[in-house]
C-alpha cells in the first residue's frame, strides 16, 4: 500500500494517520476518526491494461472537502460530484468531513469517467456500508446522478487484470459481455450502485452476463459470389496463403472491391488468443468488439487523416485503422488517391507489425500485424488497357500516375494482379468455388509455413537464398532477372511468392512452374 502520508499531507496529523494504518484496523473502527478502504480498477496504456488502485480516506473535519489525487484528468475530478449525488440518490448517506481519494500509481494518467464506481465503492467501504473483504474486485463504470452504472472503456482490460489477480470484475451488463471475452474471467454484471452494493454484501443476484451481438460485423463476401476473374481469384488465394500484401489494378467497376472483401473469408478463423488481441485494440479505441472469430476488415477512405490511419489523436493516443485491422485485412481502395505522407506513414508499421506513437516523452505501442490489400486504377481516367473503353490519358500522364505509386510502399506488395473487365460468359457461367474450400488449402499452406517458423511474407534474403529450388527454376529466375530487369527486391518477391505456390501444392521444393506463376503475379509495376 502507498503510504497515505503522501496523499493528504498536513503536519502532525500525517504521522498519526500513517502509523499503523492497515486497512484492517481502520475499517473495523466505528465512524469516528479516520477511515480507509480501497479497491481496484484499470487504466489502458496503449492496449495494455494496468492495475489502478482506488483508495478512499475519510476523516472528520470542520469542513466537507473532497480531494481526488493521482494524476486525474478533468472527467475523473468531476467524479466527485457524480459520486456524491449517486450515493445520496442510492439511499446512502454522504460521508461528512474530509474525503481524499487517491488513484495509484501516481504517475499513470487516469482518464475518463470509469473510476466513478470504484471510488463510490471505496467510500462506502470506508464508511462501513460494504464489508472490507468484499472489495477484492476490479470495478469500472460511470455513475449517473441517480446511481445507474453506464459502460466505460476498459472492460476487457478489467477482465484480464481480474483474471490475473483472481478478482471478479464488477461492471455494467454491456461491459460485462466484453469482460467475459477473457477466458476464465469471473464477471459480475450490475445495473446500479445500489445493485452493486447488494451484490457485494452477499455476493448474490448479479445479472447474467449477456452475449455480445456481432456488431460492426465486417461485410465478408463469399468467393462463390465472385464470377470470372480466374487469375485474380488465384492471386487472392496465393496472397492469403503466404500472408502477402496484394495489389489489384484495373479499370473501375470490375470487382476489385468484391475480391478484397472476400479475403477475410478465406483466411483461417482467429484463434481465441488472437480474438483477445483484436478485442483489446477495439476496446482501446472505445469501439464495440467485433464478432467472435471474425477477422477484422477495415477499409479507410483516402481522405482519412494520418492519426486515423496509424493512430494518435488528441489526449491519450487511440489505435488507428492499421491497428484495428490487426490479425485481419486493411483495404485501401484507390491507392493512388492517398496522400504520399500517409502511404509513407504506413510503411514502417507494415514492416514491423506494430506502430509506436510518441507523445510528450511517452510512447504508446499498438499492434499492426495485418494483410494489406490495395486497388488502383491503371491511369487517371481508369481505362488504360481496357478492352472496350479507350484511355483518354497521355503517355506521360500514365507514367506520372504510376510513378506516384512506385514509392517504397509499392515494394511491399508481393502479389500484383491485373483485374480486367469480366467477359459476358463469365457473368452467366458456373458459380466459382466457395470460400470454405479455398480456406482449407490456405490453412494447410499456412500450417506448413508456421511449422518452419513464419509466413512467407516475412522471409528475408538469407532465408530466400537457402530456399530448396530446382536447377530449372533457378535458371528461369536468373533469366527473368536479366531479361525483365528484375530489381533485387523484385527478385526476392518472386522467390517468396514461388515458395507460397509450392506450399499450396504441398511441395517442399520450388520448381519452374512455381517460378513462372510467381513471375506472372508481378503486375505492371
Ligand atoms: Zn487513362
Amino acid at each position: 500500500m502507498r503510504p497515505l502520508s503522501r496523499v493528504h499531507g498536513g503536519g502532525g496529523r500525517r504521522r498519526r494517520l500513517s502509523s499503523g494504518l492497515s486497512s484492517e484496523s481502520v475499517t473495523r473502527a466505528p465512524y469516528v476518526g479516520a477511515m480507509y478502504s480501497s479497491t481496484n480498477s484499470v487504466a489502458l496504456v496503449g492496449v495494455e491494461p494496468r492495475l489502478v488502485g482506488v483508495e478512499a480516506h475519510v476523516s472528520h473535519g470542520s469542513k466537507n472537502i473532497v480531494v481526488i489525487v493521482g494524476l486525474p484528468d478533468t472527467a475523473v475530478r468531476e467524479a466527485r460530484d457524480r459520486v456524491l449525488a449517486a450515493l445520496v440518490s442510492s439511499g446512502f448517506r454522504r460521508p461528512s468531513g474530509r474525503i481524499v481519494v487517491n488513484l495509484t500509481p501516481a504517475d499513470l494518467p487516469k482518464v475518463g469517467s470509469a473510476y466513478d464506481l470504484p471510488i463510490a465503492l471505496a467510500l462506502l467501504s470506508a464508511t462501513g456500508e460494504i464489508p472490507k473483504g468484499a472489495l477484492q474486485v476490479v470495478a469500472l463504470g460511470e455513475l449517473t446522478l441517480d446511481g445507474t452504472i453506464r459502460p466505460a472503456r476498459g472492460a476487457l482490460g478489467a477482465g484480464l487484470v481480474g483474471r490475473q489477480n483472481g478478482w471478479s470484475v464488477l461492471v455494467d451488463p454491456v461491459s460485462a459481455a466484453e469482460a467475459g471475452l477473457v477466458p476464465g474471467a469471473s464477471v459480475l454484471a450490475v445495473r446500479s450502485l445500489a445493485h452493486a452494493v447488494a451484490v457485494l454484501r452477499d455476493l448474490d443476484g448479479p445479472a447474467p452476463v449477456e452475449q455480445i451481438a456481432n456488431r460492426d460485423r465486417p461485410l465478408v463476401v463469399d468467393l462463390s459470389e465472385v464470377r470470372g476473374h480466374e487469375q485474380a481469384r488465384r492471386a487472392l488465394e496465393i496472397a492469403a496463403a503466404g500472408g502477402h500484401h496484394l495489389l489489384m489494378w484495373g479499370p473501375p467497376g470490375t470487382g476489385k472491391t468484391m475480391l478484397a472483401k472476400s479475403l477475410p473469408g478465406i483466411l483461417p478463423p482467429l484463434t481465441s488468443e488472437q480474438e483477445l488481441d483484436v478485442a483489446q485494440v477495439f476496446a482501446a479505441a472505445g469501439r464495440p468488439t467485433p464478432g467472435r472469430g471474425l477477422r477484422p476488415f477495415r477499409a479507410p477512405h483516402h481522405t482519412a487523416t494520418l492519426p486515423a490511419l496509424v493512430g494518435g489523436g488528441s489526449g491519450i493516443p487511440s489505435p488507428g485503422e492499421i491497428s484495428l485491422a490487426h490479425h485481419g485485412v486493411i483495404f485501401l481502395d484507390e491507392l493512388g488517391e492517398f496522400p504520399a505522407n500517409i502511404l509513407e506513414g504506413l510503411r514502417q508499421p507494415l514492416e514491423d507489425g506494430h506502430v509506436t506513437i510518441a507523445r510528450q516523452g511517452n510512447t504508446t505501442t499498438f499492434p499492426s500485424s495485418l494483410q494489406l490489400v490495395a486497388a488502383t486504377n491503371p491511369c487517371p481516367c481508369g481505362f488504360h488497357g481496357d478492352r472496350k473503353v479507350a484511355c483518354q490519358c497521355s503517355r506521360s500522364a500514365v507514367d506520372r500516375y504510376r510513378r506516384r505509386l512506385s514509392g517504397p510502399l509499392i515494394d511491399r506488395f508481393d502479389v500484383r494482379v491485373r483485374v480486367g473487365r469480366p467477359r459476358r460468359s463469365d457473368l452467366t457461367g458456373p458459380v466459382g468455388e466457395a470460400s470454405a474450400a479455398v480456406r482449407e488449402r490456405v490453412q494447410a499452406a499456412m500450417k506448413r509455413q508456421l511449422a518452419r517458423g513464419r509466413l512467407n511474407r516475412r522471409l528475408g534474403r538469407r532465408e530466400l537464398d537457402a530456399l530448396a529450388i530446382t536447377d530449372d527454376a533457378l535458371a528461369s529466375l536468373a533469366r527473368a532477372y536479366d531479361e525483365l530487369t528484375l530489381s533485387a527486391r523484385g527478385f526476392d518477391r518472386v522467390r517468396r511468392v514461388a515458395k507460397t505456390i509450392a506450399d499450396l501444392e504441398e511441395n517442399n521444393v520450388v520448381n519452374s512452374s512455381h517460378v513462372s506463376e510467381a513471375l506472372s503475379l508481378r503486375g505492371g509495376w
